[in-house]
């Protein structure tokens, strides 16, 4: 995160190609390359329509989407990066291009590693308003519902997407949340499988789930993000074993009680289309194709001179679930500290084609600094 400043380096600001426009099959819509995800929720409800978002709203949809896009709907129509459908690069030569299929299969996966995003057309979803809102739980019920949800995934109807927190209120009361997100017209439905989801849950402090629209739901997630110094590590398990969730547990128990420190998980079930190999015509190097975890270690603190202690905890935290023996070999990129991962162990089969794709359309190395560094071999 925030990488896209680098020392000596040029960086171009695209906040102005914030443009969003639905096809008039509303199957598809194109997103310009600057902008953020409460800008695109908002254009697309106006129609009736969604696509897989990031929740928070300064986000950038393009950043977001094309290195992975872990957030709304993605149990029910996959990650954000497999849903683009076309791209519009400038390229190292300053031509304006329409990506050709191996060029897109990188940009799926690597993002801005090959040239500047002008746009992305994307896949677009009749929808209107969404269920969402949450559970709240004491934090010693992380572990069994965690539990509970690894050996249900496969049975919640993939309109319901099911995220899990825990972090610290104003006066240190710590909590656990899961947050819950139903993306499907038929909001009985949805009431439905949140009632089954809290029958199977452990006891439960109260909960809040409500008809609201996408938009509502961002600007108030982003709302509570508050001011913080700090970074981010991230570790993704394909299934979770006591040994695990043991380590997970100590370190929400040695979690520091500032409001900015957080431990959230990202969920992707097994009945998600991104947990499935793709059609063979849809080339890609997102390298994870199974119903996954991704754990996001947030060592942030409000009070800067704490940050030490949070990162501190943050590191340990990833170490530990590192050496867990179900612990993956793919980290998330968008996550992964500068320099923790090689890119080899990050995007596996994957690797040697993005080499190969970056020799061929950043011949000059115009776009190294990018997320990924694919001449440097590092995250
Ligand atoms: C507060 C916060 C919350 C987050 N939550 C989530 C989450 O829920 N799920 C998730 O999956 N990720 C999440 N992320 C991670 C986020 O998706 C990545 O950090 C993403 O790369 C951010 O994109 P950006 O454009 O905003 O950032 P930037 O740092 O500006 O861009 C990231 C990289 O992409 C490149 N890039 C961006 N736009 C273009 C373009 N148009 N053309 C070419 N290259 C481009 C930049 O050069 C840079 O290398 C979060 C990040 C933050 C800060």
């Amino acid at each position: 995160m925030g990488r896209s400043i680098e020392q000596d380096a040029l960086t171009i600001d695209l906040r102005k190609l914030d443009s969003v426009r639905a096809a008039s099959d509303r199957q598809t819509a194109v997103i310009g390359g600057g902008a953020n995800n409460l800008q695109v929720a908002r254009v697309l409800e106006q129609e009736g329509l969604a696509t897989p978002l990031g929740l928070v709203a300064t986000v950038g949809f393009v950043g977001w989407a094309t290195l992975g896009g872990y957030g709304s709907f993605m149990n029910q129509w996959g990650l954000g990066v497999d849903n683009i459908v076309e791209a519009e690069v400038v390229t190292w030569e300053g031509k304006v291009i329409t990506a050709n299929e191996e060029l897109l299969a990188g940009i799926r996966g690597a993002g801005g590693a090959f040239g500047i995003i002008v746009s992305l057309t994307v896949k677009v979803y009749a929808l209107e308003k969404v269920l969402a809102g949450g559970i709240l739980f004491a934090p010693q019920q992380f572990k069994p519902f965690l539990r509970m949800l690894e050996s249900e995934a496969s049975s919640f109807p993939p309109a319901l997407q099911v995220g899990t927190a825990v972090f610290n209120f104003p006066g240190k009361v710590r909590v656990f949340r899961a947050e819950l997100l139903w993306s499907s017209p038929d909001l009985d439905a949805g009431y439905t499988a949140i009632q089954r989801l809290k029958s199977l849950s452990p006891p439960s402090i109260g909960d809040d789930v409500s008809e609201t629209a996408l938009s509502t739901l961002i600007e108030k997630i982003t709302a509570m993000i508050p001011p913080a110094y700090g970074g981010n590590e991230t570790v993704s398990f394909a299934t979770f074993d006591d040994e695990s969730l043991d380590v997970l547990d100590q370190y929400v128990t040695a979690m520091p009680n500032d409001p900015a420190t957080v431990i959230a998980l990202h969920h992707l079930s097994p009945v998600s289309p991104s947990a499935r190999p793709l059609q063979e015509s849809m080339g890609s190097s997102w390298p994870l194709r199974c119903g996954h975890t991704m754990i996001e270690i947030i060592g942030s603190v409000r009070d800067k001179t704490k940050q030490f202690e949070s990162r501190q905890w943050s590191v340990e935290c990833r170490d530990a679930l590192w050496r867990t023996t179900k612990s993956l070999e793919e980290t998330y990129i968008s996550m992964t500290y500068p320099g923790d991962r090689t890119l080899a162990q990050i995007y596996g089969s994957k690797w040697e084609n993005l080499k190969s794709l970056s020799a061929k359309y950043d011949p000059h190395g115009i776009f190294e600094l990018s997320v990924p560094r694919i001449r440097s071999g590092m995250a």
